[in-house]
């Protein structure tokens, strides 16, 4: 998505480990015009399948997860972030190492608002190695929903998150791919 990636081009800046810093239009300050074209992208590129839900984590999965809701109409549900869980009864939950922090989070959905019929679309900010994704598709399977596919916004196609999802045979879209961060530079695939 070309608007994204001049985006990236302009805003972006390269941090140690492989980190993109995006925080002047997703991270942090949000640009809800261009969250608006990502979600048009991701219904348009998903229109073929049968969404009644969207997934996503919390925070920086929001924006570009309630935008694509918007485009689609359907209800969005993000993951709460938790350090740890005692009272699960209630909840869905699976563990995600987080990739910026060096973490790991339990991740939780309420199981109320997860109905036997839904059939969903994962979105979320930035794939590196998918352990966010990951925790969205257990999440998906001890709630026996179906996963019609996944929405990024940003890929880093060098880390090994692509991989992971692939096996599981579900659609992926990344509206911006990166292949490289190498001396502070931003390389797109292509
Ligand atoms: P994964 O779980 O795929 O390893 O990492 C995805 C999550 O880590 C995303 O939800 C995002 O919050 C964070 N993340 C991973 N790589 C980057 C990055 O280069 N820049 C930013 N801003 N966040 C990242």
């Amino acid at each position: 998505m070309k608007l994204l990636e001049d985006r990236i081009r302009k805003e972006g800046i390269v941090l140690p480990h492989n980190v993109l810093k995006v925080d002047s239009f997703l991270n942090h300050q949000v640009d809800p015009q261009l969250m608006f074209e990502v979600g048009k992208e991701f219904a348009k590129r998903f229109a073929d399948k049968q969404i009644t839900k969207i997934l996503t984590v919390e925070s920086s999965g929001i924006a570009p997860a309630v935008m694509t809701g918007l485009a689609m109409q359907v209800p969005v549900i993000f993951a709460r972030k938790h350090k740890s869980l005692t009272l699960t009864d209630n909840l869905y939950t699976a563990d995600v190492y987080s990739y910026t922090k060096q973490t790991t989070n339990k991740i939780s959905i309420a199981k109320r608002f997860i109905e036997p019929n839904d059939s969903v679309l994962i979105i979320d900010d930035f794939l590196a190695n998918g352990q966010a994704v990951q925790g969205l598709l257990t999440i998906a399977d001890d709630a026996n929903i179906k996963v019609q596919g996944i929405g990024i916004v940003i890929e880093k196609t060098f880390q090994k998150g692509r991989t992971l999802i692939t096996k599981r045979n579900i659609q992926l879209e990344a509206l911006a791919q990166i292949s490289s961060l190498e001396n502070g530079e931003v390389q797109f695939l292509n």
